[in-house]
């Protein structure tokens, strides 16, 4: 008789599924998480039904039997079914989907007590700059040594001697302590009539089965309020929610206004959680405990015990979309999802993806829409500011007309926005004598001026240098110029203009964390801050009553470089910006500073026809055969040797079968032809609707080798090419 034996998936993305024999008297159903040996080494994995997976087959008196079992819920069948979904969906191995159920071992075996650490205030008798760099890093941060070490960039025997130095103070966290649980009759709110509309059809759909749902309201038109009754709904029927949000930055507004309908916060889940935090956010995700979860895009694989609705917010945003390890899109996945659970997705935006707008167009998705803004909050008039006829004086971005708006506005005391989406000071410093521009060592990036860090930046790998003194080329001094503006260069054109007007720069370098996000909600409510020139950190969510003026600084950064998207992305990322301004009873209006008044972006933008845009796009999309028409995979081939990178390309390139509807482009460069120290090859594959492409590049490539120094890794449905 064959001995009892189960398939296991590791989280160990170079292993395959392994088999193990099951104890006398251990049961273990599919889905169970398990500790299995693997020479000296115990591993987390996962038990699996072992006809869904292809692996060797081991005899019997091969098998080693399982270590254990993890005292938390099974993984629900139907997260097993996503994982496989997006694992071949995405060509990727199951392992490394699963890491993203069960991201840290910690949070399922760990202990339930843990020792953590914040600051006292207490300044140690002997501050060494070590101490003083780490006291001013961890600021308000509560963790064990180890995070706060790494927190800090210290050593944690820093750390430990602060402790000693009493300048941090020991507390024992609870890993298992329950969350508050939201009330759904909390403080309801009035709804005007199309947001009842909308919102009743909404909670009609909780506890009906799979339905994915456009939520299609311009800004301001209370989208947040009217899928908040779905989730009221949703609790009142004892089932989890999920919310994804694409940037942490966003968290804080909308825990806000979560507190402010439901008494409580919900619980929240992103990168910066501390290990304490994850364990008790995990297990209280896999139990059930945890109503309502608000997280960036991996907390969308969790295994949620009982999910009855995802919410995806700005469904738009091309955050959403993983470039690392298993690249998908989280928007897709989190239809995918609600399929394989059988419940809603509600997908919210004023300016949905063209993608998204065909799925309603060919009736896989409803739509429900809001065309007004509540109460007396109209749209703002968008003017386009023609940069040929109206320039901004020389070494200046701003033109006369936007300025003379932006002093009205401060002569009234209403708030502005400048938008620009480019961090730091420069995009580029250049040489006057010789020409000489400093890139970075390891991407084929330039250098960006950072003045308020002191250094430049490579935005792609975060090498950084000292700001230069002199041309490292011909050793001219004073010869260096910066090029372009950042938003801090912007920054300091206003506090020219305006020297007693209050500026605030909005970046993810000076928005890190909730708590900075918090502190500028605060200041713009309490009135303390007149102009924000921001990236596009500022360009969604927030709802500030009294900003009434928005200036788009260059409306044709984003048409540059003849991406697929380049057009409606840039369309949305303005049309975004812009419904930051009159969302409260104070009229709004918006500048938009542009080279090209005539193009199809700015002609849109300005006579508010975005229906007509849209349709444009969708046309010429559909006869280029170009996504949602057809469909594209990029293959990256990626080596520390540029020859190598380049051979394996060509090879690739050889080896690829002919199939009908399918066209392969290269290899060539990738358009980062350097990241990281690794040089970049890319093909492209473009295929028809119909074609089942992750079939033939699981095929084509299954045939070929290459060695462990070059990377090959497939992006299906990439975002930007
Ligand atoms: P959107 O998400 O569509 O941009 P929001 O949900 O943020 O819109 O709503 C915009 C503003 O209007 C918010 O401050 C919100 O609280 C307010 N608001 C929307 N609908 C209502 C309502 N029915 N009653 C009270 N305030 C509302
Ligand atoms: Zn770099």
């Amino acid at each position: 008789m064959a001995l009892p034996r189960v398939r296991v998936v590791t989280l160990n993305a170079a292993l395959g599924p392994l088999d193990y024999r099951v104890p006398d008297g251990m049961a273990v159903e599919p889905g169970r998480v398990v500790v299995a040996p693997l020479g000296p080494r115990q591993l987390i994995g996962v038990a699996w039904e072992a006809d869904r997976l292809k692996t060797e087959e081991v005899g019997d008196n091969r098998l080693r039997p399982l270590a254990g079992l993890v005292g938390v819920p099974p993984i629900p069948a139907p997260l097993r079914r996503l994982c496989e979904w997006t694992a071949d969906y995405y060509l990727s191995p199951l392992a490394a989907v699963l890491r993203m159920v069960m991201p840290s071992s910690a949070a399922l075996a760990g202990p339930r007590r843990l020792v953590e650490y914040h600051s006292t205030g207490a300044v140690p008798p002997r501050l060494t700059p070590q101490r003083e760099q780490a006291l001013s890093r961890i600021d308000g941060r509560q963790g064990t040594v180890r995070e706060l070490a790494a927190h800090a960039e210290v050593s944690e025997a820093v750390m430990r001697g602060l402790v000693h130095a009493g300048a941090l103070e020991r507390i024992e966290v609870d890993g298992d302590q329950p969350f508050p649980a939201p009330d759904p009759g909390f403080a309801p709110p009035l709804l005007n009539a199309e947001q009842l509309q909308a919102s009743d059809s909404l909670k009609q759909a909780i506890g009906r089965g799979f339905d994915p749902i456009l939520l299609d309201g311009v800004t301001g038109s209370g989208k947040t309020e009217v899928y908040f009754e779905a989730i009221a709904e949703a609790i009142r029927q004892g089932k989890q929610v999920l919310v994804l949000l694409p940037e942490i930055a966003l968290t804080e507004p909308f825990l806000t206004r979560f507190t402010a309908r439901f008494g409580c916060e919900p619980v929240t889940w992103h990168s910066d959680l501390r290990s304490s935090q994850r364990r008790r956010a995990w297990r209280a995700i896999a139990s059930g405990d945890a109503r309502v979860v608000v997280g960036a895009r991996s907390s969308l694989f969790l295994p949620y015990a009982k999910l009855g609705l995802i919410v995806v917010d700005e469904a738009h945003e091309p955050s959403f979309k993983q470039e690392e390890g298993v690249q998908y899109h989280a928007r897709d996945v989190a239809v995918m999802r609600g399929h394989f659970e059988e419940i809603p997705v509600i997908l919210a935006s004023a300016t949905p993806a063209i993608e998204t707008r065909h799925m309603v167009e060919i009736g896989r998705y409803r739509e429900l829409k809001l065309t007004e803004r509540h109460g007396l909050a109209e749209m703002p008039a968008i003017r386009a500011v023609n940069l040929t006829q109206d320039p901004p004086p020389r070494g200046r971005w701003l033109a006369p007309s936007l300025v003379a708006e932006l002093e009205a506005n401060l002569a009234v005391g209403e708030q502005s926005l400048l938008f620009l989406n480019r961090r730091g000071f420069a995009p580029l410093t250049l040489c006057r004598t010789c020409g000489h521009r400093f890139q970075c060592p390891n991407c084929t990036a330039w250098m960006v001026e950072h003045r308020l860090m002191h250094r430049l930046a490579c935005h792609h790998c975060g090498h950084v240098m000292p700001p230069p003194r002199l041309c490292p080329e011909c050793g001219d001094e004073d010869s260096l110029v910066a090029c372009g503006p950042g938003v801090e260069r912007i920054a300091d054109e206003v506090s020219a203009l305006f020297p007693d007007a209050r500026t605030a720069i909005v970046t993810s370098d000076t928005i890190w964390s909730p708590a900075r996000a918090a502190e500028f909600v605060r200041a713009m409510d309490a009135g303390e801050i007149d102009i924000v020139v921001g990236t596009q950190l500022v360009t969604k969510g927030y709802h500030f009553p009294n900003l009434t003026l928005v200036g788009v600084v260059d409306a044709d950064l984003g048409l540059q470089g003849g991406d697929l998207r380049a057009a409606e992305r840039s369309f949305q990322q303005i049309q975004q910006v812009a419904g930051r301004a009159g969302r409260g009873d104070k009229p709004g209006r918006v500048l938009v500073q542009t080279h090209d008044p005539e193009a199809s972006v700015i002609a849109a933008l300005v006579s508010g026809d975005a229906p007509g845009f849209y349709a444009a796009e969708t046309e010429a999309r559909r006869e280029a055969a170009m996504p949602p028409f057809g469909r594209l995979a990029a293959i990256i081939v990626s080596a520390e040797d540029k020859g190598d990178a380049e051979a394996v390309a060509r090879r690739i390139g050889h080896a690829a079968p002919k199939v009908e509807g399918m066209a392969v482009f290269g290899p060539a460069p990738a358009p980062l032809a350097m990241l990281r120290g690794r040089h970049r090859q890319r093909l492209l594959v473009h295929a028809a609707r119909k074609l089942d492409v992750q079939d033939v590049i699981r095929d084509w490539l299954g045939e070929l080798e290459w060695g462990s120094k070059i990377r090959v890794a497939v992006d299906v449905d990439p975002y930007s090419f």
